[in-house]
């Protein structure tokens, strides 16, 4: 398992930011993975390779941005509770847990670094039932609900209400340019979904963890699609916050070997749990009723039944984490902080 940590660096780099961004466009124009051909850059040939490596021939690639500095394994060295990077004369502290097998690569940005890290891989649990997630829940950041066990659970009914009374504050603060202090406040706001993100994401797996379930959660990409008419919901989807509650729920379950699968939002807030018939009359704001079998439940625990029964009907793909954990450095700055609590 590869997980990705950021920490504050503290440093001023810009000067070999720059350079690593002229030995980019470097690699990507002459396909060139020679540290040789850009010594006259000037920046060391170990970070100089890594970033060749990344961008020579990446056809993918269209714009070059935020290029960072990155340290092969080989110029990294443990010091005690340290990462000592001999190449840029940078300490960083070791945050996380001690017991990984390596530390893959060190990724410098301006601000952060970003430090890939492999653990040994645990043994995953064979589930006995499935907690499907509902996060286009209005009244929650995430409504679980397990199709065996019945169990539910509300989680982070605090988050939507806390965005409304700290918008409110910057609006007034803005109103009167205090930029400052909107920034603090910015900052305070993030500081506490996080922490609610935290929260959340450690009382499901827990959960999961006693019952021997797995999780099952919609598409993010798709349910964006899907709930663009949901003014309400829409900062919560749109944002970082929703990315990284999605990301810890990943590595807290990965961490213990429980199953995250997902599976395509369509027709999950529309569709009897019960008997399975799919109507828009069936969905009346808060409250889900059949028009078929007459059964009533909250529209969101309804939602995420039908989750967990796509999965169970063998609709699902299996997270393998493509863009949340693999070394990505690339998703948003906020939603990236894994530091345990
Ligand atoms: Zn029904």
């Amino acid at each position: 398992m590869i997980l990705t940590y950021k920490i504050k660096h503290n440093q001023d780099y810009s000067k070999e930011l720059i350079l690593a961004e002229k030995i980019a466009w470097h690699g990507k124009y002459t396909g060139s993975r020679s540290s040789a051909d850009v010594k006259q850059i000037g920046l060391k040939s170990m970070i100089a390779n890594q970033i060749l490596k990344k961008y020579s021939n990446h056809k993918k690639l269209k714009n070059i941005k935020s290029v960072k500095l990155a340290i092969p394994g080989q110029g990294i060295k443990i010091k005690g509770n340290q990462i000592y990077l001999p190449c840029l004369k940078l300490s960083l502290d070791i945050y996380f847990n001690r017991n990984f097998d390596k530390i893959n690569q060190i990724e410098i940005g301006k601000e952060f670094a970003y430090i890939s890290v492999s653990y040994p891989e645990v043994e995953q649990i064979t589930p006995t039932s499935f907690f499907g997630v509902d996060r286009n829940s209005t009244s929650h950041v995430l409504v679980a609900s397990n199709t065996k066990t019945g169990k539910v659970m509300k989680l982070g009914k605090a988050c939507n209400h806390i965005h409304k009374k700290y918008k409110s504050i910057r609006t007034k603060l803005q109103k009167k340019a205090k930029l400052k202090k909107v920034k603090r406040i910015k900052n305070r706001e993030n500081k506490i979904i996080k922490n609610i993100n935290h929260k959340i994401s450690k009382a499901l797996i827990q959960r999961c963890l006693k019952d021997n379930s797995g999780i099952v959660l919609e598409n993010i990409k798709s349910i964006r699609k899907t709930a663009k008419s949901r003014k309400k919901q829409r900062y919560f989807l749109n944002s970082w916050s929703f990315y990284q509650l999605q990301m810890m729920i990943e590595y807290k379950a990965k961490k213990l070997g429980i199953p995250v699968f997902y599976v395509e939002p369509q027709y999950t807030s529309q569709r009897c749990s019960g008997c399975g018939h799919i109507e828009k009359a069936n969905r009346k704001l808060k409250l889900f009723q059949c028009v078929e079998c007459g059964k009533v439940e909250n529209a969101d625990v309804n939602a995420g039944f039908n989750i967990a029964e796509l999965h169970q009907l063998g609709i699902s793909q299996f997270s393998k984490d493509r863009d949340l954990l693999e070394g990505n450095t690339d998703i948003p700055k906020e939603a990236m902080v894994l530091k345990p609590n």
